[in-house]
Formats: structure tokens, C-alpha cells, sequence
């Protein structure tokens, strides 16, 4: 290959498990033939059972690995995950203003605004909610929150395609260009309908519900695979379409793993 591929940047925590965060997110980078790099923000002593806990890398770090690939190799598209601590979070705003990725910049910005794990343990400290809502938000081209984070940000109770609807609005107040309601965990419905709106614009992104316990580092892997749609030049309904069926494959081939959740497949 002599012509360099688009570039995807994940700023996000470690699994050690390899099934979430920074090594989900690379494995899909390079599934979609995008150069993914890393600006990590925390390192998570975890298995398939649980988040045993985590040591943040300091601020002034995750900022100068965001600056140095961006300064040198350029990204076409960034993403957020588990930023860890309200300090990050505002280090890391400020800087992607100064490499020109988000609703300020040029590239796009994918916040995932990830709070805790599937098992209920904590990736976020508790004043750090307040600075993805105030500081990532405004910045991000889309947001991909699970109904248990649009809970958290919103304090609404999604249970179905109305309330689904209201909790994109209340998100959109909070100044991302678009947003993805995600409905995996809504059972009341037996497929697995995603909401994509920017306000105007109201997608509906269905796919089969799988029957599988196996999902660990879903989210990660979905919104991963939006950026590197993004990354690749298409726009975000387009992006996140192809995402959606990213995910599906990926769940369709989970598997078990340890003793609990197994993740979402990158075999196929
Ligand atoms: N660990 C890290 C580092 C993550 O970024 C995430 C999710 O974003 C998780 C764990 C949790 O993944 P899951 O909710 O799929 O267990």
C-alpha cells in the first residue's frame, strides 16, 4: 500500500480482557481498513466477570497523545469512550478545539458517553456526568447513549418508540449536531430499533435482537465503527447505518469467554 488509509482516534480506557474499550476500539478501526490510534485515559483491571477498578492516566497525558498523532498524522475521525474524571474530560475538550476535531473543528467527534459497565461497575468518578453533558456534548457530532445512559443525563425513563423520540430531543438540547438513542435494551419491542435524529431528520435503525448474553464492548464496537465511517468520508446516517450492521455481525458471532460476558465478535 503506498497511499495512507483515513485515520479513526479512539480517546478511551484499557480492558484488560480485550473485549471493550481502547482494544474494541481498535480491532473494528482495522476491521473497516481505517488506521486507528489511542489517546488513553485509564487503565481497567477487568474480566469477563467484572471491573475489579482502574487508575486514570493523568490530564496533561491524554491531552499529549491526542496532539501528538494530530499534529502529525492528522485524523479523519475521533471518538470518546470511558474518559474517567471531569479533569479529562475538560483537558480533553479544550485540546480537540485546538486540533480542530469537533463542532468547532473539521474532523468529526463521536461521544460515547460511557458511565459504567454492563455489569454496573463505575468507568466514570461521580462529577465527571456533569462535564460530558456541559463540556463533550456541545462538541460532538453524535452522541450514541444506551437507554442506562439516557437515563443518567437526562433522568428520562425510555420505554418505548415515544419516549425514545422525547429523550433525542432532550439530548439535542444539550448541543450535539445528531444523536443515536440506542435500543438494545429495550424489550419491548423483539427487534433491536436504534433512533438517529438531529431534530429534523428521524431514522429508524432496526436489526435482529439476538439471544445471546455475549455483548461485552458492544457500545464500544458500535460507535467505533461509526467513526470509521466517518473517518472514510460518509456522512453520519450513512455512517451509522453501516455501524448498525457492524454490530449486528458482531453480535451474531459473540462468544463465550471466562466465567461471564463474553464479547461481541471481531471473527468473521
Ligand atoms: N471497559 C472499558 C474500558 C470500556 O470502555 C467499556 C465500555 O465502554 C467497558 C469496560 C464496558 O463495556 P460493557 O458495558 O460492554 O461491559
Amino acid at each position: 500500500m503506498t497511499t495512507s488509509p483515513p485515520t479513526a482516534l479512539t480517546i478511551a480506557g484499557s480492558d484488560s480482557g480485550g473485549g471493550a474499550g481502547i482494544q474494541a476500539d481498535l480491532r473494528t478501526f482495522f476491521a473497516c481498513g481505517v488506521h486507528g490510534m489511542t489517546a488513553i485515559t485509564a487503565v481497567t483491571v477487568q474480566n469477563s466477570v467484572g471491573v475489579r477498578g482502574f487508575t486514570e492516566i493523568p490530564a496533561d497525558v491524554v491531552t499529549d497523545q491526542i496532539r501528538a498523532v494530530a499534529e502529525d498524522m492528522g485524523v479523519h475521525a475521533a471518538k470518546t469512550g470511558m474518559l474517567a474524571t471531569a479533569e479529562i474530560i475538560t483537558a480533553v475538550a479544550s485540546t480537540l478545539d485546538n486540533v480542530h476535531i469537533g463542532l468547532h473543528g473539521t474532523a468529526p467527534l463521536v461521544v460515547d458517553p460511557v458511565a459504567a459497565s454492563m455489569h454496573g461497575d463505575a468507568l466514570l468518578r461521580a462529577d465527571a456526568l456533569e462535564a460530558i453533558r456541559t463540556e463533550l456534548f456541545p462538541r460532538a457530532t453524535l452522541v450514541t447513549p444506551n437507554l442506562d445512559e439516557v437515563r443518567l443525563l437526562t433522568g428520562m425513563e425510555v420505554t418505548g418508540p415515544d419516549s425514545q423520540r422525547a429523550a433525542a430531543e432532550a439530548l439535542l438540547a444539550l448541543g450535539p449536531r445528531w444523536v443515536l438513542v440506542k435500543g438494545g435494551h429495550l424489550h419491548t419491542d423483539p427487534r433491536c430499533v436504534d433512533l438517529l435524529s438531529d431534530g429534523t431528520e428521524h431514522v429508524e435503525l432496526a436489526g435482529p435482537r439476538y439471544d445471546t448474553p455475549h455483548t461485552h464492548g458492544g457500545g464500544d464496537t458500535l460507535a467505533s465503527a461509526i467513526t470509521a465511517g466517518l473517518a472514510k468520508g460518509l456522512d453520519v446516517p450513512d455512517a451509522a447505518a453501516a455501524g448498525k450492521r457492524f454490530i449486528e455481525r458482531a453480535v451474531a458471532e459473540s462468544y463465550p469467554l471466562g466465567a461471564g460476558v463474553g464479547p461481541v465478535s471481531p471473527f468473521w
